[in-house]
């Protein structure tokens, strides 16, 4: 497993890097060097044969690039943002996403094509333009087979957090080569940066090969990274953590940017089911402002830490001489503050819908500061999210629709029992488990039960949760992998990777929410936690409005056309009515 895990492509030192990242260990870079192999079968044969030259001999040319390939690229993928969001407050945007817009190519029928919609697997997708079937990033956590552990889509206990504490992390788990990896094979010395309040999000968009992917440590308020990718904390980074920035951002409180007028479109303030009903209406304290341990606590749930975010993109482009010359830099950026404040609070709430104004006018800001560093025509912004979420149950049944929050405990009580009278059948002695995540049940059976026999206890076990009035559907890795072509067996294909995945997937209703109260979540292929903005902006890209059905898998080979990359092995392909 462990030589599973370190597989990152030995750095290929580009002219402007001389100050910058420290070499890996040698033996790990011994060690990555295997892991080239492992890349061929991504990389096509010609590719491939090239990359195996890199191991030991001069990197590749550059390749052909487009004849407006942007200086600098960058993606800001919004943690959870379902398209409704940009649709119902058009009128009200200003700044960042009214450019995108009005000046952009905007895809209006996007969508994650994947079954199990986590952040872990959206940022996994947009940055490998691959499904979670071949990245692997089946959910944020799974039960890994080959270990018998929980697993974290980020974790890697070898390698630790560097400017903070806590267990390691790495993209070690990802499969396929993200973006930024195709960019430095086809342009050596470009740069490639992910920045995200979130480590998995950081991680899995800027991938195996980045000069750097940097998160917050809301316990501590200060920005870390993991040794995979350097030894120590960069200067500017360090220098950004004792700006005092982060602590005068939570010393805000929290007011409607405004009037109340403009708020008519989402529902009443004030609401039970909302954040635990803690705190629920308007103004919010300033987190600083709060009782409790660690560093401002609710801080990721305010807009500030969009702000934060996009300051320390800006601290990147200096400090890392992003578009400082003609190879073209890739800069991901991740707004977490909307899944913080969209999980507490509902996607129709005042607070979400202020926090998509706060944003709109940030990233107006932000690309005002692009404008200034590398003209219009230098840069190339793309915008998507990574999954979005369903309305607060609640909220959706008093308007009508057939919307329940479903108790957890009473599947795993349905659950149990059948487990138990199946396994009996099959002379299991032993106890056996089964977890319900919230999109799947894992099973641990013995390893010595025979695969029909596993087959019978698991098809039980299915069988009982259709039982339940708001179980719309299983499906079993078993019939999965048969073929069976029953509603969303597609999409929960797409999130099938062997060893990592569930044994059986739970498709609930529409509109219902499998989790305990005072919160919402996205957790089902329905619309409403899979469809999302996707639109592209810059010297390269034709404006339009494009209507046809896209996916998410589509970015990542639209920006390697422009970037000159050959040849990806991706799962979608380029949009290519959106490039000049
Ligand atoms: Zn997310």
């Amino acid at each position: 497993m462990d030589d599973g895990r370190i597989r990152g492509h030995r750095r290929i030192r580009g002219a402007r890097e001389g100050t910058g990242t420290p070499w890996k260990p040698k033996k790990l870079r011994e060690r990555q060097c295997l892991g080239h192999l492992r890349w061929l079968r991504y990389f096509g044969t010609a590719v491939g044969a090239a990359l195996v030259g890199t191991v030991a001999g001069p990197a590749l040319s550059p390749a052909p690039a487009h004849s407006q390939t942007p200086r600098v690229t960058v993606v800001v993928v919004v943690d959870q943002m379902p398209v409704h969001l940009l649709e119902r407050f058009d009128d009200l945007y200003v700044g960042g996403l009214r450019r995108l817009l009005d000046e952009g190519a905007v895809f209006t029928r996007a969508r994650h094509r994947h079954g199990i919609p986590h952040t872990g697997p959206g940022h996994a997708t947009l940055a490998t333009g691959t499904h979670p079937s071949a990245h692997g990033i089946v959910s944020n956590n799974w039960l890994d087979r080959a270990t018998g552990a929980w697993t974290y889509a980020a974790g890697d206990s070898g390698h630790p957090i560097v400017g903070g504490a806590g267990e390691g992390r790495s993209p070690g788990l990802l499969e396929r080569p993200a973006l930024g990896t195709h960019l430095k094979r086809a342009h050596p010395g470009a740069r490639v940066i992910a920045i995200s309040p979130k480590d998995r999000s950081a991680i899995l968009t800027a991938g195996h090969d980045a000069d750097g992917a940097y998160w917050f440590d809301a316990g501590t308020g200060r920005w870390v990274t993991s040794a995979w990718y350097r030894q120590e904390l960069p200067d500017w980074v360090a220098a950004f953590n004792a700006s005092g920035r982060a602590d005068s951002l939570a010393r805000r409180e929290w007011t409607p940017l405004r009037d109340d007028r403009a708020y008519l479109r989402s529902r009443a303030d004030e609401a039970p089911y909302e954040n635990n009903g803690e705190d629920t209406t308007f103004p919010h304290d300033a987190p600083a402002a709060r009782q409790g341990s660690g560093w401002a606590p609710g801080f990721v749930a305010t807009p500030w830490l969009d702000e934060l975010t996009l300051d320390l993109a800006r601290a990147a482009f200096d400090a890392e001489d992003l578009g400082g010359d003609a190879t073209p830099d890739l800069l991901w950026i991740g707004l977490s503050a909307g899944d913080f404040i969209g999980h507490a609070f509902g996607p129709w709430s005042r607070e979400v819908q202020d926090a998509m104004l706060r944003l709109d006018r940030a990233l107006g800001a932000f690309l005002s500061d692009l404008d200034g560093r590398l003209g219009s025509e230098g840069y190339v912004v793309a915008l998507s999210a990574d999954h979005g979420v369903v309305p607060m149950p609640e909220w959706a049944h008093a308007e009508g629709l057939d919307a329940r929050r479903v108790d957890r405990e009473s599947l795993t009580a349905l659950i149990r029992p059948a487990l138990d009278r199946a396994a009996a059948a099959e002379g299991v002695t032993e106890p056996v488990l089964a977890q319900l995540a919230y999109t799947g049940v894992y099973l641990r059976l013995p390893g010595s039960l025979a695969a029909d026999a596993a087959g019978r206890v698991t098809a039980a076990v299915a069988q009982a949760l259709r039982n339940h009035p708001r179980v719309a559907d299983t499906l079993t890795d078993a019939e999965l992998a048969a073929g069976t072509s029953r509603p969303f067996s597609e999409a929960f294909r797409r999130s099938r990777f062997a060893g990592r995945s569930p044994d059986i997937f739970l498709l609930g209703r529409e509109h219902d929410l499998i989790a305990g109260p005072g919160i919402t979540a996205h957790l089902s292929p329905y619309d409403h936690d899979v469809r999302v903005p996707l639109l592209l902006m810059g010297g390269a890209v034709r404006p339009g409005r494009f209507g046809r059905d896209v996916a998410t898998v589509d970015l990542a080979p639209t920006l390697a056309r422009l970037l000159g990359i050959p040849d990806g092995n991706f799962d979608g392909a380029a949009l290519e009515e959106a490039l000049r």
